[in-house]
């Protein structure tokens, strides 16, 4: 396969199989996603265990491509990546998400806190900049925004990303470290950067608390958190076993299927009305 200069891959292959041709395809309606619309926003609701509150949600991508359905992000964030297209939807994502913190707040939705997943390749120079015009426009306060980053996106990182995160960090956008626990050791970054959250990975939920070695694992991470004063949170929970054993162990906040799968922006908004009155 071989690059062409648009960014289309031109496979020269005789045996251009199945697989290239549905990638193909995958990349060329994808690159039309964003201007037909065919985006949307799904939030998953995050649980404080002190109090039951819903303390913000998740913001999850989705794709409902003509013809086939809604796609996972799991599916067609690499492609989006690999082709240099998370660009563009990474801005549509921050828009769509800060539009709709403010219509809820005029709307007069109880005032919670809104992660958005960042990857690697979307780090540009005038990222940090173009969040921040971002909120200015729609009047969102810096502190309604977080932004989930990765550990391999810190760890492939230039010290210009820390300086990025720094910037973000500084102007009161919360930050949280996802995935935590499944890259490389990063515990250096925990000083350097204003992380505020410490997202415990589903790998790690998955089995406490029978499995002797993930519960370990979820312990110390929560230990970590503590101990460094951030503020800790639990993905991927799905029984009231794991929901036991992560209150019990200090866990602050918890996400997952157990309380609530990701939901379209008016189930969500319907939630957290009830939710809080
Ligand atoms: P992630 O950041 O780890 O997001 C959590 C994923 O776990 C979501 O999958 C969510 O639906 C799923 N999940 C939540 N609770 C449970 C549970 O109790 N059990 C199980 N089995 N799964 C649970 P989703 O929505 O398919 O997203 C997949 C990945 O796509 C995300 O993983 C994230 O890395 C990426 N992604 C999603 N939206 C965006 C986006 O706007 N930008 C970027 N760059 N990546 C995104
Ligand atoms: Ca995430
Ligand atoms: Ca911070
Ligand atoms: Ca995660």
């Amino acid at each position: 396969a071989k690059r062409a200069g648009n960014g289309i891959h031109v496979f020269y292959s005789q045996e251009m199989n199945q697989r290239s041709l549905e990638l193909l395809k995958l990349e060329s309606d994808l690159r039309r996603a964003v201007e037909r619309n065919e985006l949307s926003l799904h939030f998953q609701p995050q649980l404080a265990l002190a109090n039951g509150s819903i303390r913000g949600a998740e913001v999850l991508l989705r794709w409902n491509r003509p013809g086939v359905g809604p796609v996972s992000p799991a599916q067609f964030i690499p492609v989006a990546e690999e082709t240099g297209l998370i660009a563009s939807i990474g801005e549509w994502v921050i828009d769509a998400t800060c539009r709709q913190i403010a219509a809820w707040r005029a709307a007069g939705l109880p005032q919670v806190r809104f992660a958005v997943n960042l990857s690697a390749r979307q780090f540009s120079a005038n990222l940090p900049q173009a969040i921040l015009n971002t909120l200015a426009r729609y009047a969102v306060p810096a502190d309604a925004l977080e932004l989930e980053i990765t550990e391999s996106m810190l760890m492939s990182g230039t010290e210009e990303v820390l300086v990025m995160m720094q910037e973000l960090g500084d102007a009161g956008i919360h930050l949280s470290l996802d995935d935590f626990g499944t890259g490389y050791s990063s515990l250096s970054y925990l000083k350097r950067l204003p992380i505020d959250t410490l997202k415990i990975d589903r790998s790690f939920v998955h089995g406490i608390p029978d499995d002797a070695d993930n519960s370990a694992i979820a312990r110390a991470i929560i230990g970590l958190a503590k101990n460094l004063r951030l503020t800790v949170i639990a993905e991927g929970v799905e029984t009231v076993e794991q929901l036991a054993f992560l209150e019990a162990a200090g866990c602050d906040e918890i996400q997952g299927f157990y309380f609530s799968r990701p939901l379209p922006a008016d189930e969500f908004a319907a939630l957290l009305r009830r939710h809080s009155v």
